[in-house]
């Protein structure tokens, strides 16, 4: 084994770091998951290349070694290694030398201004786009997540995810991708290849390029490594309204999905994305669990309390409306007027309410808030309605992380800049299954996880995100102690009979974690075989991100 170490530690740029100490690969190994990935060597170092061809020199290197027992190794690239309740940075099968190929120090950023095109390496973060962008004169979103201001922009759309500015599907505003493939071949489009010129910016100004495309091949698979992307950045609107709409009675959901069915499809490309999240989901991200270390759901009573605390509803809808001041001015009036019909209370954003109840805070007295608690309460939700502007106008924050800490004994004494679920020890997988844009199908899923989640102690937290006015998609976040082996196994037995019962209902997640990448899907499906025939062309050896979407 150390001499495979010292081989990778021959073609490496000087400046590039090889780490193979057992202290070092700790946070590797780590993640929220509860997987014990025990099964072969795992991981046996960690490289963090100076520059893109260092990825090219350890991918080479890895080919060369493939058929000599004792020096081969496979290659795990991760951006960030934050990919918390879908696997972490562990790799999805440890039965090989893993090394960690850890992207986190590439963080080259080019801007073609006038076109608002970002060309972004794997360890470029929210934050350091979001920094970016500020200092460019603030004219651009960053396609923020909840997973906030850590995490790399490059791998969520790598992993297909989605956030809530207009840009929602994130890989679907990517035009341009470069890397290499497993076997070592530069990728770059045709597009590319064929432009003759000095700048190549026609490639970054369009998606498909031409011929078979290729650039979906990098995403949730293991075919290649991806070394910088371009993204189509949405523009700040002149105008932006964020609007939250409470809805009092469960019954009432049915009626909420089809007007905001109607809302997205009439308002296409002025409305983003639209939210629609049950009480104890939202409980779940404002209020403390009063009891953190209990391995069970909450009564009526308290869900009773803290939601009369917290003047939830039974459900909340959230989006915004982004446009010029006048298209925003009607929007707002017509989106008014359609939630109208339902038995509701609507708050927006721009509304004046706002400035004064922010004045009427700021002066008043801290040993106010002590004795009169409903000030408390007013100078949280104001807080936590900033935040959430912040986060569908592109700024990132760690206001959503806090949702993983449900169940974390020392929830309270963690800072809210310094939260990091898989570093702090929380317990989270994610059930995200889409679900069909019919009022009929989404309450039979509402019923189907309150029904299930609650079997395993689990907490049934309903989020509806529609990424478009005919798909939504759900995420359902499994909350558990990670230090209760008990709550451990509940957690995994209700993620498995989620999915597994859920399919049979229609509802097919979007996005797998590491561990049902293992057994849910069949090799010897058409789709699968067919993408074992691509893995196998373009990683003869197998040495890349083995078991990543890809059954054997
Ligand atoms: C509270 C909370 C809220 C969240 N909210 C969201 C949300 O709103 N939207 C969302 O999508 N997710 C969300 N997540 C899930 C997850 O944390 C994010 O998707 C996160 O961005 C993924 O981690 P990462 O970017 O560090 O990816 P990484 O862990 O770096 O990579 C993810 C996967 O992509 C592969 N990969 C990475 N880089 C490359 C590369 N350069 N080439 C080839 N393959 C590569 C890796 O092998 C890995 O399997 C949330 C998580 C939490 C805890």
């Amino acid at each position: 084994m150390t001499d495979c170490i010292s081989r990778i530690a021959q073609v490496l740029n000087k400046h590039a770091s090889l780490l193979s100490n057992q202290d070092d690969l700790v946070p590797y190994n780590r993640g929220t998951e509860g997987f014990s990935n025990n099964s072969g060597e795992g991981i046996v170092a960690i490289v963090k290349p100076y520059n893109t061809e260092d990825v090219s020199c350890l991918l080479n290197l890895a080919n060369e070694l493939s058929s000599i027992p004792d020096l081969r190794f496979t290659v795990n690239p991760i951006s960030t290694g934050l990919n918390w309740g879908y696997g972490t940075s562990q790799p999805p099968r440890c039965n090989s030398r893993v090394v960690i190929l850890d992207l986190s120090s590439l963080t080259n950023i080019e801007f073609t201004a006038d076109l608002g095109l970002i060309t972004v390496e794997p360890g470029v973060t929210q934050k350091q786009l979001s920094d970016f962008l500020i200092g460019q004169g603030d004219s651009f979103m960053v396609p923020v997540t909840g997973a906030g201001p850590s995490c790399s922009i490059l791998s969520n759309a790598i992993e297909r995810g989605y956030g809530i500015t207009p840009n929602t599907d994130h890989f679907g505003a990517v035009t341009a991708i470069h890397g290499y493939w497993a076997n070592g071949t530069k990728y770059t489009s045709a597009i590319n290849e064929l432009d003759q010129s000095e700048e190549k910016i026609v490639d970054k100004t369009y998606k498909w390029g031409v011929g078979p495309y290729l650039d979906g091949l990098f995403t949730q698979s293991n075919f290649g490594v991806a070394t910088s992307m371009t993204i189509r950045l949405a523009k700040k609107p002149e105008k932006f309204v964020s609007f939250i709409i409470r809805v009092p009675s469960d019954s009432d959901m049915e009626q909420a999905t089809l007007l905001i069915r109607k809302v997205l499809s009439d308002y296409e490309g002025i409305v983003g994305s639209i939210n629609l999240m049950d009480k104890r989901r939202l409980l779940s991200m404002f209020a403390d669990n009063p009891s953190p270390s209990e391995h069970k759901v909450m009564s009526d009573e308290l869900i009773k309390t803290l939601s009369d605390s917290l003047q939830t509803s039974d459900w909340t809808i959230m989006g915004s409306i982004y446009g010029t001041e006048g298209v925003a001015k009607i929007v707002k009036k017509e989106i008014k007027q359609i939630f109208s019909q339902l038995n509701c209370s609507q708050i927006y954003s721009d509304s004046a309410i706002f400035p004064i109840a922010n004045k009427v805070i700021k002066w008043t007295p801290n040993f106010l808030f002590k004795h009169i608690p409903v000030l408390s309460l007013v100078k949280k939700q104001l807080a936590s309605f900033e935040r959430g502007k912040e986060i569908m106008l592109g700024r990132p924050n760690k206001m959503a992380l806090k949702l993983a800490y449900w169940r974390h004994k020392d929830a309270k004494k963690i800072k809210p800049e310094d939260l990091s679920p898989a570093k702090d020890g929380c317990g989270l997988l994610w059930y995200a299954p889409l679900v069909t844009m019919n009022p009929t199908v989404m309450r039979k899923y509402v019923e189907f996880i309150r029904a299930t989640c609650p079997k395993y102690n689990i907490e049934p937290l309903v989020t509806f995100t529609n990424l478009k006015h005919d798909c939504v998609d759900s995420t359902i976040p499994i909350i558990f102690d990670l230090s209760n082996p008990q709550a451990v196994e509940d957690a995994h037995n209700c993620l498995k009979d989620l999915v597994l019962n859920g399919l049979k209902l229609g509802f097919v997640p979007y996005r797998l974690n590491i561990d049902q990448q293992q057994w849910l899907l069949d090799a010897n499906s058409p789709f699968w075989q067919t993408t074992n025939k691509i893995k196998l062309a373009l990683d003869p050896n197998q040495i890349l991100n083995i078991g990543r979407y890809n059954p054997q």
